[in-house]
């Protein structure tokens, strides 16, 4: 890790669905000042737009298997090049396969790999309890993030709605989706030497708080390169 030098800024974000990948990483991205980049998410926004590659990928989302492995390098590679990403970036649900890993290695050199772990029946209710803005995109949980009022959205007030591939059916497969194709990239992780355990159960604030302490980010530690919101005198 880069962290005599600074925070390190080319993360990867590894961990079955529900471990909350999405969440730690979204705040971590905003305090450094990198990019959240979500396949996930990019896949959802070509599947609402209609796209060719949202035509191609819709199935294979709904049913919680992979999109294929050429489809998703290509969105990658491609958000990859924009400027936001120039001061680095966490990469959220991807890689997911070993293919991934090795396209990925062509293009981008990686500072961790982040590993998320949670029991496994805890996983499940995260994934049932999770509650989306279809407006403005905040994510809820029933158990750990409930909204205010019951199925409405704090900032907007819209109907909360399910995520298709939260249904119970398609929680089961992508359980085992991650199981066969992309816990093997732990051991690939691990041999390369990017691979850091993060203990992924509690609520996000304590996971946050772990998170930054494994990063030597946050309060009482020296600011980043382009943090200007860390260069305050303590
Ligand atoms: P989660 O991690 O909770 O399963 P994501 O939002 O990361 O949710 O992904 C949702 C779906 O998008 C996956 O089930 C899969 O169909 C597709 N997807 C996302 N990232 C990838 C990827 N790297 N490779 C293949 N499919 C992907």
């Amino acid at each position: 890790m880069t962290a005599a030098l600074g925070p390190p800024r080319h993360l990867v974000f590894l961990g079955p669905p529900g471990v909350g990948k999405g969440t730690q990483a979204a705040e971590l991205a905003r305090e450094l000042g990198i990019a959240h980049l979500s396949t996930g998410d990019l896949l959802r926004a070509a599947v609402a737009e209609g796209s060719e590659l949202g035509r191609a990928a819709d199935g294979h989302m709904r049913a919680g298997r992979l999109v294929p492995d050429e489809l998703v390098v290509e969105i990658l590679r491609d958000r990859l090049r924009r400027s936001d990403a120039a001061p680095g970036y966490i990469l959220d649900g991807f890689p997911r396969t070993l293919a991934q890993a090795k396209a990925l290695e062509q293009f981008a050199q990686l500072d961790a790999v982040i590993s998320l772990e949670l029991d496994p029946k805890v996983l499940v209710e995260r994934l049932t309890g999770r509650r989306l803005c279809p407006q403005c995109g905040s994510v809820y949980n029933l158990a750990t993030r409930p909204p205010r009022e019951p199925g409405r959205c704090d900032r907007d007030y819209a109907e909360l709605t399910l995520r298709p591939d939260d249904r119970p059916e398609a929680v089961e497969v992508r359980l085992q989706v991650y199981e066969k194709q992309t816990a093997p990239l732990l051991e690939h992780y691990r041999r390369l030497g990017l691979l850091r355990p993060l203990d992924a159960s509690g609520t996000p604030a304590e996971v946050a708080e772990r998170l930054r302490r494994l990063l030597r980010v946050g309060p009482g530690r020296e600011p980043g390169p382009g943090s200007p919101k860390d260069r305050r005198s303590r």
